[in-house]
């Protein structure tokens, strides 16, 4: 299929991968990922213009359809996907960095392999671009097999920590709690579902949480900051059993007492990656209007303007939560 671009988010990866990276670009340990050449954007938006017999058939779509695409064109042939496990596909191609051009550009090529979803027409596109980081915040969620029973906080509230929160708050545990250092952004958590929100800049979160746990401490962490001090917070704010899960990519390594995971709390320490199986619900609650989509998406740029829209979400200070182009 071709579609023409309606929005595209821009990602902290994006940003990390535009100064430079290694995990993109490789470094003495590991072989570049990037290609060089390759168009960005991974979390867009459009309506389709011209189609194949394989996506009118096959895929049952039309020309005028609105999609949004996975931003990994899973191979269909490695030991992964072979066994479902499309998400974690070897060569691992994906829209804005391997294999395939993105979407900062008036129109994508939509390849046969790529997972394409129908969304509505009726919301505005920066939203449905969102798509893409709420499918993996939920996938976040989903790996924390949340009970109702469960204090569950949420570490982060930038666009994955949101989505995180939404997508907990809908599994409907007793307590959803959000940190950050931002009054603003945690403001946008509460509206996202966020039963009491922290700001960590100001108060001893894990003081807070033990203190709201009779001592014992937190069910459920899920770690949307990508900042190591918020591995250990994540630490040492669960009770014995409790469940991480990580969620972030981090621009440094990061030091914590590993003792606390076995000898102390016998931890379960889960990863996530992407949004697998989480597209139709991320879609759904999108659709829904029931998330502040105006709050979240915060800035919206026309293409001739990526740089600004790159830099703003480099900044930490610029008080943005999604940026959007939109083409
Ligand atoms: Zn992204
Ligand atoms: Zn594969």
């Amino acid at each position: 299929m071709l579609i023409r671009v309606e929005a595209v988010g821009v990602c902290a990866s994006d940003v990390k991968c535009y100064h430079g990276a290694p995990k993109f670009w490789g470094d003495e340990n590991r072989p570049a990922w990037a290609q060089r050449g390759i168009i960005p954007g991974h979390e867009f938006v459009g309506t389709v213009v011209a189609a194949d017999q394989n996506a009118t058939v096959q895929r049952r779509m039309s020309i005028g359809d609105r999609i949004v695409c996975e931003q990994i064109v899973p191979c269909e042939e490695c030991r992964y996907c072979r066994r479902g496990q499309y998400w974690m596909c070897a060569p691992h191609e994906m829209f804005g960095f391997r294999g395939f051009n993105g979407a900062m550009a008036h129109y994508v090529l939509v390849p046969a392999r790529a997972r394409a979803h129908r969304v509505s027409a009726s919301i505005p596109p920066q939203h449905a671009a969102f798509a893409e980081p709420l499918s993996c915040a939920l996938h976040a969620v989903e790996r924390a097999n949340i009970q109702f029973d469960d204090v569950v906080v949420v570490a982060g509230c930038g666009p994955i920590g949101l989505g995180m929160i939404a997508g907990a708050r809908a599994k409907n545990p007793i307590k959803v709690i959000a940190l950050d250092m931002s009054d603003e952004k945690l403001a946008l958590a509460r509206r996202c579902g966020a039963d009491l929100i922290i700001n960590v800049g100001r108060d001893d979160a894990v003081k807070i949480v033990k203190d709201l746990t009779d001592g014992y401490g937190a069910d459920v962490y899920l770690e949307g900051t990508g900042h190591p001090a918020a591995v250990a917070q994540g630490l040492n704010l669960l009770r014995k059993l409790g469940t991480y899960v990580e969620y972030s990519v981090f621009g440094s390594e990061v030091s914590v007492d590993w003792s606390i995971i076995g000898d102390d709390k016998e931890l379960d320490i889960l990863g996530a990656h992407l949004g697998p199986h989480c597209w139709p619900a991320a879609i759904k609650m999108l659709e829904s209007g029931e998330l502040p989509m105006d709050g979240i998406c915060s800035h919206q740029f026309p293409l001739a303007e990526f740089q600004t829209a790159i830099d703003l979400v480099g900044n930490p200070s610029g008080g943005s939560v999604k940026v959007s182009i939109l083409p």
